[in-house]
């Protein structure tokens, strides 16, 4: 005969068992538990045309839209976003910038949005930048990352720490873009970052035993 108190231990082992399982799912997807992990810069061919410069990449990003930027003489950073067609970004003749960066020693100082509603509070031609870029060898590409447009990654982050020196900062690279760099030791690995990325830029990283 099986005991009153063995019956009850073995109803209970059964239904924290339960508990657990149908809770797991929820716990996982809130704490992933893995760092984060930035993709490399996307390669890309560019050809100049009378009316269009055309940028091939070897695939769209998830969220189908890109960023062109171009270096003015000055130093200031001009972007447009894009839509992907076909692997392929152009930008026109008419089109004009959507925002300019300010940056100070590789750091971003300041940002302004040209285009506002449906007009533009100043106009920048991007096709007479890439062209300048191009005859002047300045920095000029394609950036993966829709920073300015997009700062999902940096407010998940503020979201989980308000006061904090974020693990995620918008850095310029060498070659212009600005793409987010990753400091591992500061981060609680909450997973907003690669989960709201909507260009897959910041990914879920693997743990060890998954690599
Ligand atoms: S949002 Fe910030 S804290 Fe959360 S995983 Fe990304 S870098 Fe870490
Ligand atoms: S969430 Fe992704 S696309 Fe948006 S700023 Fe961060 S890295 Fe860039």
């Amino acid at each position: 005969m099986i005991q009153k108190s063995t019956v009850k231990l073995i109803i209970l082992l059964v239904m924290a068992t339960l508990v657990v399982f149908f809770t797991r799912k929820v716990i996982i997807e809130k704490f992933p538990g893995n760092y984060p992990m930035i993709t490399p810069s996307l390669e890309f061919k560019t050809a100049f045309y009378k009316d269009r410069v055309e940028f091939t990449l070897p695939k769209a990003t998830k969220s189908g839209r890109i960023i062109i930027y171009a270096y003015n003489i000055e130093g200031g950073y001009f972007g447009i976003l894009k839509p992907i067609y076909n692997n392929t970004v152009k930008v026109y003749r008419n089109d004009f910038a959507d925002f300019s960066i300010n940056i100070e020693w590789n750091k971003i100082t300041d940002v302004i949005f040209l285009k506002q509603m449906d007009r533009y509070i100043k106009r920048v031609n991007m096709f007479d930048l890439l062209e300048l870029g191009r005859s002047k060898h300045l920095r000029h590409g394609v950036q993966a990352c829709l920073y300015p447009i997009c700062t999902k990654c940096t407010d998940g982050c503020k979201s989980v720490l308000p006061n904090g020196d974020l693990p995620i900062k918008m850095m310029v690279m060498k070659n212009g873009q600005i793409m987010p760099v990753f400091f591992r030791g500061k981060c609680p690995r909450c997973g907003k970052c690669f989960i709201w990325c909507p260009s897959e830029v910041i990914k879920k990283g693997k743990k060890p035993w998954e690599m």
